[in-house]
């Protein structure tokens, strides 16, 4: 038996035979650079198809992002350059990659160390287009195979038949690869950066165990028993939270909570069973803005739009006016640098300078949202005079409106910045509803950017002011009744569910396949136990002993 160890990737268990995988080249093609940045393109946009039928949106932007890079001066120039003064094309591609890769690989942040894989890859796929080599697999039909490899780019993770896979392993990459993310969401567990990685493993039987970041070669009779076990428990556990699909939530003393969707495009609603939400929560919006080099006309925004209201109807989905700035940008709008883009331009602010674009996505909504239930949400309120001037820019369209449409769609705003969450008692009167957007609210009061490594320990849903502030929104909103629900990541994190009852929350939306999951924690807790435990917690002063308290409640319950 033999442990090697690497990097979680993404998550879960398998037992299988090693499959030692490595890709067949025949070098017998002789194309220019020119020719093979055309073939790559085509084969990007092949790839990107595959990938958004398959896998949505958000996982075919992998395959624009390299094509960007096939656009970028910067990394082309030199290559051509080089070839126009008699270096061989491959090796003009070779050095020209090695150079910048040298430059990422040493990189302090780890996304930007990981962004050395894409340039690789990059390189790697004009040099097949270059050497005529095509994508061949030739994958066993074995019953069950972890799939071993030096590296594996997020094309072959797509393009090769998984059927028999339970398991990736590689020696190359890291957690936040395009590898790691295309393997999360088609489900399959993966290992990275593993060393010593080598071809005589093929055919050997393993175990992976993800989560620990251990691949175990010839386990030993009682580590197989051991992993068999924790199969089955994982099984029994996964057809528990799957029989929450066809019930409402309700709490163990049996007070109902709503469980909302959070979507962010089409293929959400398309490919998700619905049934288990009592409707749309969050539907982000920008995707429709940021999906495309030019500005989305009103008819197709209103096909997206009324898409996910007809397949929710009669359900209400509150859709969230677009949020741009920060670290989502628009080509198409004006949009200058920021040097604190996340306190620059973003949300209701980029929409009120960009009022015709606004004006366009509400007369989309309003017009989608004719004799449906549908919500406008508005993004990143500080001020009353914002909400003031949007509802005012929303009977302007309506005014202007001569086909049907919604007339008293109810008008609502995120709770995601301190000067909103302090103040909520101001907004009462200007809204119909709040929603909690805990990924911003936390950042903004912790001080510390939520996409940075470096202060990941300060982003943190237990400090007691984040908790304080939400409770106190709860509260607000509540005793003047009006709808309070919350949409961040925190909603979906089973760890707070027991808090965020306490604290009075009723109204959860979380991404769809969280929903039974968080059904099945609901049902486990009792609201009265919540509510004491949550008062404990808003007179506790540390972070760790509020962690203690909440890990204690959970432990008793099995969560
Ligand atoms: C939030 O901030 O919690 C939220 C839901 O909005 P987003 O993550 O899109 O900024
Ligand atoms: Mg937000």
């Amino acid at each position: 038996m033999k442990i090697y160890k690497g990097i979680s990737g993404a998550e879960g268990i398998s037992i299988g035979t090693i499959y030692y995988f490595s890709k067949i080249k025949n070098n017998e093609g002789n194309l220019t650079v020119g020719e093979a940045i055309v073939k790559a393109k085509e084969k990007l946009r092949k790839l990107y198809t595959i990938a958004k039928d398959k896998l949505g949106n958000d996982n075919a932007k992998i395959f624009e992002a390299y094509d960007m890079l096939l656009n970028d001066q910067a990394y082309i120039s030199p290559i051509i350059d080089a070839e126009k003064i008699g270096v061989a094309p491959c090796e003009a591609i070779t050095n020209q990659s090695n150079k910048l890769i040298s430059l990422f690989e040493n990189h302090k942040s780890e996304y930007m160390r990981q962004r050395s894989d894409d340039i690789k890859y990059v390189g790697d796929l004009l040099i097949d287009c270059i050497n005529g080599n095509d994508d061949i697999f030739d994958i066993p039909e074995n019953d069950k195979i972890i799939l071993v490899a030096e590296e594996l780019t997020p094309a072959d993770t797509l393009q090769m038949d998984k059927t028999n896979i339970v398991g990736f392993a590689t020696l190359r990459g890291g957690s936040t690869s395009h590898t790691v993310i295309l393997a999360k969401s088609l489900g399959i567990p993966a290992i990275v950066g593993i060393k010593d990685l080598n071809k005589n493993l093929n055919g050997k039987n393993a175990i992976m165990d993800a989560e620990k970041g251990e691949l175990i070669i010839n386990p030993e009779e009682k580590i197989i028993n051991h992993y068999k076990n924790k199969l089955m428990e994982e099984k029994r556990k996964r057809d528990i939270i799957n029989s929450f699909n066809n019930t409402v939530a309700k709490t163990s003393d049996g007070v109902r909570i709503y469980v909302l969707g959070n979507i962010g495009n089409i293929e959400d609603v398309k490919n998700n069973t619905l049934d288990n939400i009592d409707g749309v929560g969050l539907f982000r919006s920008e995707f429709l803005f940021s999906s495309t080099n030019i500005k989305p006309t009103i008819e197709e925004q209103i096909i997206s739009y009324s898409t996910v209201i007809d397949v929710l109807h009669p359900k209400s989905v509150t859709i969230r006016t677009m949020d741009i700035g920060g670290d989502k940008k628009i080509d198409y709008l004006d949009m200058p640098e920021e040097d604190n883009p996340f306190l620059g331009n973003r949300g209701i602010r980029m929409c009120l300078l960009n009022k015709e674009i606004f004006k366009e996505q509400l007369k989309a909504i309003i017009i989608s949202a004719s004799g449906k239930s549908v919500k406008i949400l508005l993004p990143m309120i500080t001020t009353v005079e914002e909400i003031e001037t949007a509802k005012k820019i929303i009977k302007e369209v309506q005014s202007e409106l001569t086909v049907p449409y919604s007339k008293k769609v109810p008008v609502g705003m995120m709770i995601e910045t301190p000067s909103s969450a302090i103040n909520i008692s101001n907004f009462v009167k200007y809204c119909d509803f709040f929603s909690i957007g805990t990924n911003d609210l936390i950042q903004y009061i912790t001080a510390s950017d939520r996409g940075n490594e470096f202060v990941s320990n300060l982003y943190s849903p237990y400090n007691p002011a984040v908790i304080k502030v939400i409770f106190n929104v709860i509260k607000v909103a509540s005793e003047n009744d009006k709808e309070i629900s919350m949409c961040g990541d925190l909603a979906a994190t089973t760890d707070m569910t027991a808090l965020l009852l306490g604290l009075g929350l009723k109204k959860f939306s979380v991404p769809i396949p969280m929903v039974n999951m968080l059904k099945y924690t609901i049902s486990k807790i009792n609201l009265k136990e919540a509510e004491k435990m949550a008062k404990k917690i808003l007179n506790t002063e540390r972070e760790k002993e509020i962690k203690a308290i909440i890990e204690k409640f959970n432990a008793e319950l099995n969560i």
